[in-house]
C-alpha cells in the first residue's frame, strides 16, 4: 500500500496525517507523546530541517540534513528523546526511476553529497553509470535528498516504500 507522500507545503501546514512525518534521531517509537510542541528542538536545530507538524517535530530533508549533533535531544526539556539509544534513523533512502542517468544524462549528485559513501555507480552498456544505494552504509540523513535535480531520492522505510518526497 502506497503511503502518502508530503509536500513542502503540506509539511509546513501539518495537514498531512503524522503518521508518515520523520521524527528527529533518537525519538523511539511513542516517545513523541511527551512532547509538548514547544519548539525548542526547531529553534536549536543548525540545518533548520526541523518543523512542527500537529504539534510534533517532523524533519523535511528537502533543504538541509541531519547531521546527528544532538542538539534537538539536548535542549528538549521532556522525554522525548532516548538518553541511551544511539542518535539513529530507522530509516534509509531510495532512488527512484525519475533519475536523470535512466534519461541518458550523466550525473553523480548523489553521490558527491553523501558523507558515508552509500551511493555508488555502476556502470551499464550504452547509457550513463547508474546510481545503487548500498543500504548497509547509509544513515538516512537526508543529505542526498536536496542536490539531486531530479528530485528522484526519498526517505524510505526499511521495505524500500517512500514516505517522504
Ligand atoms: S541531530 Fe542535529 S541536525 Fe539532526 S535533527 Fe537534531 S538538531 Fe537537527
Ligand atoms: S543526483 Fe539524482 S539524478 Fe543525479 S544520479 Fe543521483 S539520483 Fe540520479
Ligand atoms: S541519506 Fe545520507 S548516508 Fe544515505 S545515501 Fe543519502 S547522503 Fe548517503
Amino acid at each position: 500500500m502506497a503511503a502518502a507522500a508530503i509536500t513542502r507545503r503540506s509539511f509546513l501546514t501539518g495537514r498531512e496525517a503524522r503518521s508518515t512525518t520523520i521524527a528527529p534521531p533518537g525519538v523511539r517509537g511513542g516517545w513523541l507523546a511527551a512532547c509538548t510542541g514547544c519548539g525548542a528542538c526547531v529553534e536549536a536545530c543548525p540545518t533548520s530541517i526541523i518543523g512542527l507538524v500537529e504539534a510534533r517535530p517532523a524533519l523535511d530533508f528537502s533543504t538541509g540534513e541531519c547531521l546527528f549533533c544532538g542538539e534537538c535531544a539536548s535542549v528538549c526539556p521532556e522525554p522525548v528523546f532516548d538518553p541511551v539509544a544511539a542518535r539513529t534513523f530507522c530509516h534509509v533512502v531510495a532512488i527512484s526511476d525519475a533519475c536523470l542517468t535512466h534519461s541518458g544524462v550523466a550525473c553523480m549528485t548523489c553521490r558527491d553529497a553523501c558523507p558515508e559513501a552509500a551511493i555508488v555507480f555502476r556502470p551499464r552498456i550504452g547509457g550513463p553509470f547508474v546510481p545503487e544505494l548500498k543500504a548497509s552504509a547509509c544513515t538516512g540523513c537526508g543529505a542526498c535528498i536536496a542536490p539531486c535535480p531530479a528530485g528522484a531520492i526519498a526517505v524510505s522505510q526499511p521495505t524500500g516504500e517512500a514516505v517522504h518526497a
